[in-house]
C-alpha cells in the first residue's frame, strides 16, 4: 500500500488525522502530512476508511 495526497485538492478540514492519527498530520500551515506513506498491516483498514472519508477525495491509495 502506497498512499498520496494532493495538496492541491486537500482542503485541511483534518478528517483524515482525526480517524487515523499515526498516518496523518497537519502542520500549523494547514499541510497535510502523511507520515507513514507505506502503512503497516495492522493500520491499512484504517487508512482505507480515512481515505473513503475524505471529504475531497484528495487521498490515493496505490496496492
Ligand atoms: S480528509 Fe481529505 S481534505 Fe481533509 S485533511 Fe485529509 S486529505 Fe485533506
Amino acid at each position: 500500500m502506497k498512499l498520496t495526497v494532493d495538496a492541491l485538492v486537500c482542503e485541511a478540514n483534518g478528517v483524515c488525522v482525526g480517524l487515523a492519527p499515526e498516518v496523518f498530520e497537519l502542520d500549523d500551515d494547514e499541510r497535510l502530512h502523511i507520515l507513514m506513506p507505506e502503512p503497516p498491516a495492522e493500520l491499512r483498514d484504517k487508512v482505507r476508511h480515512a481515505v473513503r472519508s475524505c471529504p475531497k477525495a484528495a487521498l490515493t491509495i496505490e496496492e
